[in-house]
């Protein structure tokens, strides 16, 4: 899992350096998967459920599942790049938001915080604590901050498929849920909004947008429990707990 995590880690490395205005979602899916394939892997997202590319690209008011398209990004926008590999049977799956340009302060405090609340929610992910101690963190983190999390999507268990139980919720009470164990391994994904928590699909029938048309932000790690604690294997470098 680490291998397949680290091939994602490198196309999503590569993929922050590019954006820029004028490029479109689509160039950006075409190098992931130029990436993933010459690494030996499979693009997972592709053919999932019918998803048509390598990569989601989801620009402002899209929350997640965006479809790479001949959009030009613009000064301003805030993509969210969200990147599936398999390598061996195994699955790896992040994602990251990247500023295009410069960025108003209230969408790069928004990305942080939804990053910040990231690396709150790993830190609980520590053998005997319950499932619902990482949900907690990401919403309390981002709640007491003034944004909304949004409901209708979560995290999940991942290893030879993508979507494994249990889901992760980004919100819980604490001290709830399944006990964690050495040999867990979640994606954990706080999608976290600056308006409402409210979201729609498009008639795409993928592209899942904010209610209000207020950006949304999204960061994703791939993140085993390990004896000495959490492991992301998501990560460009090697080591615990940070990324
Ligand atoms: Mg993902
Ligand atoms: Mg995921």
């Amino acid at each position: 899992m680490r291998a397949a995590g680290l091939i994602v880690a490198q196309a999503l490395s590569m993929l922050r350096k590019m954006v820029e205005p004028g490029i479109t979602t689509k160039e950006l899916d075409a190098v992931a998967e130029n990436h993933i394939r010459k690494s030996g892997a499979y693009p997972t997202f592709k053919g999932y459920r019918g998803f048509p590319a390598s990569i989601c690209a989801s620009v402002n008011d899209e929350v997640v599942h965006g479809i790479p398209s001949q959009r030009k990004l613009q000064e301003g926008d805030i993509i969210k790049i969200d990147c599936g590999a398999t390598l061996n049977g195994y699955v790896g799956d992040a994602a990251i938001s990247v500023g295009v340009g410069a960025v108003s302060s209230e969408v790069g405090q928004l990305m942080q915080t939804t990053q910040e609340s990231l690396f709150k929610a790993m830190e609980k992910m520590v053998d005997g604590n319950r499932l619902h101690d990482v949900s907690f963190a990401v919403q309390e983190y981002c709640e007491t901050r003034g944004y909304s999390i949004v409901r209708e999507y979560c995290g999940h268990g991942i290893g030879q498929r993508m979507h494994e139980d249990p889901q992760v919720p980004n919100y819980g009470i604490p001290g709830t849920g399944k006990r964690l164990q050495v040999g867990w391994v979640l994606a954990v994904e706080p999608m976290v909004n600056l308006g409402v928590q409210h979201v729609k699909t498009l008639a795409d029938k993928w592209t899942v947008v904010t209610m209000d048309g207020k950006p949304s932000s999204h960061f994703e790690h791939t993140i085993a429990v390990t004896s000495d604690g959490p492991v992301v294997l998501t990560a460009l470098e090697d080591g615990t707990v940070r990324l």
